[in-house]
């Protein structure tokens, strides 16, 4: 059995940060990542990460930008310590040898980036989480940390709600084994192909939020689920807010700047939610093109088009054979991100987090990054301010890890049992008959349903409609087959493991999302059209009852200093 003190799973930013300052505190520590964690999605990240480094700025202003952004649902005093450990850390990336973009006078650039006050993205090109991610590795192979590349985790095992260790399949050859650990640090990403389509890659299935919720760590905010402005709509990839950072325009059919009329101080450049919902506006009404408007950067010139978004202009050309430099490019909202995750503290804890002795989570497991919610983007969040979720709580919960690590016992673990039980589950997969259901077909209808019903608005009909379909499709999964029934590289198999993450975390989406009655940020209901802070000031919180079935309960939202006020922009 293989064992270490702190075990990271996933390595993407967060995880790679996360397991940097363990190994930092001497930690004897390991990552597990299912992809070459260089491959991990943050690499996909274009448009920058939010600092206030700029002279003039400050981390009291972009907090505040931060809790209206989240439609006053972010936890005040997490969003306090997101925005003052930013530039902090943004200058120790600097250090570690991240080539940000500069000014003349050799300070770090900014650009505009939605619901900011003022420019305070720090950015590399349209390049910046491929950056940031290549750098921090570099800084970990020189560490000689212990990778587990290639590895996917398929359970995490809890004794006594403390945390014991995980169970992992090696990808190139097919063998499980049990991993002993201390603690546990989740960092594998979003949900992405919960939707249909998405800007996310095809590995961001949920897999540590219902690994979490599935060991009786709590779900939160999962309704929060963010539609980004600009995607193409061949395939669900993003255009970067950058584009419009740096000035590009979104006209309708008759040639108009539409938003104008939905955001009159800050236009484009208002927050996501609102933009998203003027675009699908103006769409419903008629002055959209084939479901699509117009994001026009013709304006801007080749010069800056080709230094600062050089690979928006491949992708447009590639996906929607514009050149961007001659012609405007159609683009529409499509599913991006999720504000929220596995409920964590501002040190990445999962138990405990109610203060009030409910529902204790696991002793022992944190999580950073995408998969967790320490509430720092509440209802929206703000373009760049994901990557520095991922840097500032990956560092913290690294350090939280490492700490309980130090002082707790390992728990006990019983390897054979836990294997023949993982063995007993992939050979029940493989005895299907070959013919049966395809896994790719229940993701596709999944997908549609939650982007039918769970998406720019909702309603009542259209969120219950997608709770139904995807309450069918688990009903089918446990029939799924694979074709493929070797054990080397079989994606099939991960593929049918990755349905079953996502069928779940689908599922508490939905509830959520019907039993939050009212709009706040991303969550927009036409048949709640209005912010209710009287009833709706909370956070939803899920836990997988006995039953298997979500069961809900709110939290209070923490304020520090700013009260609830209308959101404009
Ligand atoms: C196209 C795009 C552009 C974006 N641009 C920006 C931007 O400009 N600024 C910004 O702030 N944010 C941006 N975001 C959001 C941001 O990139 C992500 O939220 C963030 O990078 C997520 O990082 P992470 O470390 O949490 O997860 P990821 O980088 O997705 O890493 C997840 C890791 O978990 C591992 N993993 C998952 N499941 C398992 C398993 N079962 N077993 C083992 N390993 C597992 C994976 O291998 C991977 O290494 C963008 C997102 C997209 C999709």
């Amino acid at each position: 059995m293989r064992q270490h003190q702190v075990i990271i799973i996933g390595g993407g930013l967060a995880g790679m940060r996360a397991a940097q300052k363990a190994q930092e505190m001497g930690a004897d520590v390991a990552m597990i990542s299912k992809i070459y964690p260089t491959r991990s999605h943050s690499a996909a990240a274009q448009g920058g990460v939010q600092a206030a480094v700029s002279e003039g700025d400050s981390w009291e202003a972009h907090a505040y930008d931060t809790v209206k952004g989240s439609d006053y649902l972010g936890d005040q005093d997490a969003i306090e310590i997101l925005c003052s450990e930013a530039p902090g850390d943004i200058y120790a990336l600097e250090r570690m040898g991240v080539i940000f973009n500069r000014n003349d006078d050799g300070t770090i650039d900014a650009r505009a980036f939605g619901g900011t006050s003022v420019n305070r993205t720090c950015f590399v090109a349209d390049q910046t989480g491929q950056v940031l991610l290549h750098v921090m590795w570099e800084q970990l192979l020189k560490s000689g940390l212990t990778v587990y590349s290639e590895w996917f985790v398929t359970k995490l095992l809890v004794e006594d709600n403390k945390i014991a260790g995980c169970v992992a399949l090696e990808i190139p050859t097919g063998r499980v084994e049990v991993f002993r650990s201390k603690a546990i640090v989740l960092a594998t990403g979003g949900i992405g192909q919960v939707y249909n389509p998405t800007t996310n890659g095809l590995v961001v299935t949920a897999d540590g939020q219902a690994l979490a919720y599935q060991a009786g760590a709590t779900l939160m905010d999962m309704e929060a689920v963010q539609h980004h402005p600009t995607t193409m709509k061949a395939n669900g990839v993003l255009i970067t807010e950058g584009a419009r950072g740096e000035g590009a325009y979104l006209l309708n059919s008759n040639g108009e700047r539409f938003m104008d009329k939905y955001a009159p101080n800050m236009k484009e450049l208002a927050s996501r939610d609102v933009v998203s919902r003027a675009e699908t506006m103006e769409i419903r009404e008629g002055r959209g093109i084939d479901g699509c408007v117009l994001l026009d950067l013709r304006h801007l010139g080749r010069d800056l088009i080709m230094t600062k978004l050089a690979q928006i202009y491949e992708l447009a050309r590639d996906y929607a054979s514009t050149n961007i430099l001659e012609a405007p490019v159609p683009i529409q909202p499509g599913h991006h991100y999720i504000m929220g995750g596995i409920k964590t503290d501002v040190d990445g804890r999962t138990w405990d987090i109610t203060g009030q002795g409910r529902w204790a989570g696991v002793e022992g497991l944190f999580a950073a990054g995408e998969c967790a919610n320490v509430s720092v983007h509440g209802g929206n969040r703000l373009g760049g301010n994901s990557l520095l979720d991922t840097i500032v709580f990956g560092k913290r919960s690294g350090a939280g890890a490492t700490e309980y690590a130090n002082a707790n016992d390992w728990a006990p673990i019983s390897e054979e049992a836990e294997l023949a039980d993982q063995e007993g589950s992939i050979q029940g997969i493989f005895g299907r008959p070959a013919d049966g259901l395809r896994s790719s077909t229940l993701r596709f209808e999944m997908g549609n349903a939650m982007n039918d019903g769970i998406a720019v608005f909702r309603t009542e009909e259209g969120m219950t409609a997608a709770l139904n379909s995807v309450r069918d499709i688990k009903e089918r999964y446990p029939s799924v087959s694979v074709h493929n029934k070797g054990r080397v590289f079989n994606t099939d198999l991960l593929s049918v493991l990755e349905l079953g993450y996502m069928l779940d975390v689908a599922e508490v989406i939905a509830v959520s999302a019907i039993n939050r009655k009212e709009s706040r940020g991303a969550h927009a209901r036409e048949d709640y059209p209005d912010r209710n802070d009287e009833e709706y000031l909370k956070h939803t919180i899920v836990h997988r009852g006995g039953d298997g079935d979500p069961v809900l309960d709110y939290l209070p939202v923490t304020m520090t200093k700013w009260e609830p006020q209308v959101r404009s922009y």
